[in-house]
């Protein structure tokens, strides 16, 4: 990393921090134990939300004694409502393993804490810097936002490998006198100042040294891509043909995908498709065979198609359309390729 401004940047964090921070119970304490609950807590929360929790849990279980001791339904009891019920029991079971393992103090470094069960590297850096004022990395979305604006990071937040770039940026630019602060300052800032869609730069610490404000357009950053969830469905594809050579077509609805084109009768794939839907259209099917079988690939979406050939006596219903009809009509990629199979 070429930064040039390391020195001047850490000193205007820190002494913002230290000067501007909010008043949370959490920093009223550097005891591992308290700071690793709220870190937990503060997972998936919001600050406000996490506050009468964090004291009442803090009356309840003052030592992590305490907390190891307590039955699991009385702790549950103070996480009701906190939501993702699986926080509070990693952290009794890491308290636990911190009593039998270590003596009742909380690791003091990133190889033993990171066994614990539910700290991963963010809560591991967390407690390292805030508790015991070590110069580790702790990198959520906050501080990727803010230090993609700094530094000018263009990589993909998405995408998990990226948060490997963003601990090493952070590995270099931390204090080594003042981790604590240098971490929380990052993460405050990102809080308070350096939002998501509308930064108040003018209010902002370190805009001396930021790359994305000295470039006018901090918003466009960081990159991060849509997660698109791929979805899939199985279909049934039939090319019906009569004893005149005509063949069963559909439209599609005028709406959604693939609005109006032309296609062969398609049904979800269920075991008694075929029956259906020779039912559904009159029709005296006299015998099939299975042509084609392949997956189409949608932005959002997988079709995943056995197609079908049948021979049947005209039905009742639906458009009975001859081979050079079907040349005319427009149809999906998918459909076209059965309809080359066929040919
Ligand atoms: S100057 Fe603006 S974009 Fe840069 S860190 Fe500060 S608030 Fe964020």
């Amino acid at each position: 990393m070429n930064y040039p401004y390391v020195t001047e940047f850490r000193q205007s964090l820190v002494e913002w921090f230290e000067k501007e921070k909010r008043d949370l119970p959490w920093r009223h304490t550097k005891d591992p134990y308290k700071i690793w609950v709220s870190e937990v807590m503060l997972q998936q929360t919001r600050v406000d939300t996490v506050i009468p929790y964090y004291n009442r849990f803090m009356e309840s279980f003052p030592t992590l004694e305490l907390l190891a001791e307590a039955p699991q339904e009385y702790l549950l009891k103070h996480w009701e409502g906190l939501g993702y019920y699986s926080r509070a029991r990693n952290l009794q079971a890491g308290v636990r393993e911190v009593l039998e393992s270590y003596g009742g103090i909380v690791p003091d470094n990133r190889h033993e804490i990171s066994k614990l069960k539910g700290i991963g590297p963010y809560t591991a850096g967390a407690i390292l810097s805030i508790a015991y004022n070590k110069p580790e990395h702790a990198v959520d979305g906050n501080v990727m936002r803010v230090l993609s604006r700094v530094l000018n990071i263009h990589d993909d937040i998405a995408l998990p490998k990226t948060k490997k770039i963003f601990e090493a940026a952070v590995a270099e630019l931390i204090d080594p006198e003042n981790a604590s602060s240098f971490n929380q300052g990052l993460m405050e800032l990102g809080a308070l100042i350096c939002s998501p869609t509308s930064p108040k730069c003018l209010l902002c610490p370190v805009r001396e040294y930021c790359t994305a404000f000295n470039e006018g357009e901090p918003e466009n950053l960081p990159i991060k891509s849509k997660k698109v969830k791929m979805k899939h469905i199985s279909y049934d594809v039939y090319v019906c043909e009569d004893e005149d050579g005509r063949i069963l077509m559909e439209q599609r609805p005028e709406e959604g995908l693939l609005a109006n084109m032309w296609q062969f009768p398609m049904v979800e794939q269920e075991d008694d498709s075929l029956i259906k839907f020779a039912h559904h259209h009159d029709l005296n099917v006299q015998a099939h065979q299975q042509i084609l079988t392949f997956k189409h690939i949608f932005s959002h979406l997988t079709w995943h198609v056995n197609a079908y050939y049948m021979k049947s006596k005209t039905g009742e219903k639906g458009e009975w359309l001859t081979r050079e009809q079907i040349e005319l009509l427009p149809m999906p990629v998918p459909m076209l390729k059965i309809w080359q199979a066929i040919k």
